[in-house]
């Protein structure tokens, strides 16, 4: 293997003319949100050991990544540089398995075409507190993946891709899987009196409007930023949960999972173990929107055209087969249970401290199981790509 790889420190890359004040939108009244970031490391708990789901989500994006690089390359005329960016890395080699089928089917292409080799720079972007030690363990597993000789450069940047990341005109392909439903902040005027950290179908429809106008401005300002950024014709794959519902915007299934997660938090607080007040000004700062949501801002903000837009359904990989059985019902739990650990661990503890976090998601697994066999489910997982026009 002759691949050369190159791997820099992560360094800031700040625009400080951005009006979006990120920093000051995240710990505003929810200090909480500040702490977003996936549990680092490689242990038990970590997220790199539980994050299935989302390596099952990419293999479902994968068509789409390379169908897309293919067409980015030939439209752009082959360039000499291609410069590559995921957005929300997150730690572990999820990243490097998408980078790699990127990367390969550039080289692929490349040859096919009789076309020399382009150098392609590799950046990995995450909030500042990601850990990107973890990540950039995995150099030598992503190094294994590519099929071809040929120059990547791989760097980490660190930042909130709700604002600029990189240079002007820089970008010739984006992609974002499993990140842009987190939102930059939790939306203002949500009731605090609910036991309920997200929409349910009991919620006040004030509280839809709150979280789809924040995930508006957001994902605007997502796709403004970006635009600033991308060569013109560059491609940009995003992967995200959303919901398929387009008549009632509150109703969520019984299983969704932070439906879950108020009901293991509520059984908390009937043990004792924490009181109703702290469980009413945790919200999670999330949205799931439909797909006909997702066009409308594409299209008001303007700078990007839909090549594809798939829905596939939300599969946490449990047949019903497997869940005919109690053990295999208890065992689905627990893999449900520690995949969502992962992803919220440092925003709970944030707020509610870390004693409960053991009872937390012990009782989270058991509400899983008993949902196991649920079929009708609103989660599903959005794919779309676009072009800069
Ligand atoms: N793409 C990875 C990680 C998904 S987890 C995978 O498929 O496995 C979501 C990631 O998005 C987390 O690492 C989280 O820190 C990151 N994220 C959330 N909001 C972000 C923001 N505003 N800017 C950059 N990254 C963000």
């Amino acid at each position: 293997m002759v691949q050369e790889i190159k791997v820099t420190n992560p360094y800031s890359r700040c625009d400080c003319k951005s009006e979006y004040k990120v920093d000051e939108e995240r710990s505003s009244k929810y200090p909480f949100v500040g702490a977003l970031c996936m549990n680092g490391g490689d242990v038990d708990n970590s997220y790199t050991t539980n994050s299935l789901l989302q390596k099952r989500v990419l293999s479902i994006t994968n068509p789409i990544l390379v169908k897309n690089t293919e067409e980015m390359l030939t439209n752009l005329d082959f360039p000499k540089c291609i410069k590559v960016a995921d957005l929300g890395c997150s730690s572990g080699q999820n990243t490097f398995l998408a980078m790699s089928e990127i990367v390969n089917t550039i080289n692929v292409l490349c040859q096919k075409w009789n076309q020399s080799r382009p150098e392609i720079d590799c950046c990995l972007n995450d909030l500042p507190t990601n850990d990107f030690n973890t990540t950039f363990k995995f150099i030598t597993f992503f190094n294994k993946k590519l099929t071809s000789n040929g120059s990547c450069f791989v760097s980490g940047v660190p930042g909130s891709f709700y604002s600029r990341l990189f240079p002007r005109k820089s970008l010739h392909f984006i992609y974002s899987i499993y990140s842009i439903h987190f939102l930059s902040k939790v939306p203002d005027g949500l009731e605090k009196n609910k036991m309920s950290v997200y929409i349910t179908s009991s919620s006040p429809l004030s509280e839809y409007k709150a979280y789809l106008n924040q995930f508006k401005r957001d994902f605007t300002t997502f796709l403004r930023m970006r635009s600033e950024e991308m060569v013109h014709n560059g491609r940009m794959v995003l992967t995200l949960i959303g919901r398929n519902t387009l008549d009632n915007p509150l109703y969520r299934d019984c299983c969704h999972c932070w439906t879950l997660l108020s009901n293991s938090l509520r059984d908390l607080v009937f043990e004792g173990l924490l009181s109703a007040s702290k469980v009413y000004s945790f919200k999670m700062p999330f949205y799931d929107p439909n797909e006909e949501e997702v066009k409308e801002i594409i299209r008001n903000e303007g700078s990007f055209q839909i090549n594809d837009l798939e829905m596939h359904e939300f599969d946490l990989g449990h047949s019903k087969e497997e869940c005919s059985l109690q053990s295999h019902k208890a065992k689905a739990g627990q893999k449900e249970a520690s995949c969502i650990r992962a992803v919220t661990e440092t925003m709970l503890v944030a707020h509610f401290g870390d004693d409960i976090i053991d009872a937390l998601f012990h009782k989270y697994a058991h509400h899983v199981s008993q949902h196991a066999s649920c079929r009708v489910k609103t989660s599903v997982t959005l794919i779309v790509s676009l072009v800069r026009k």
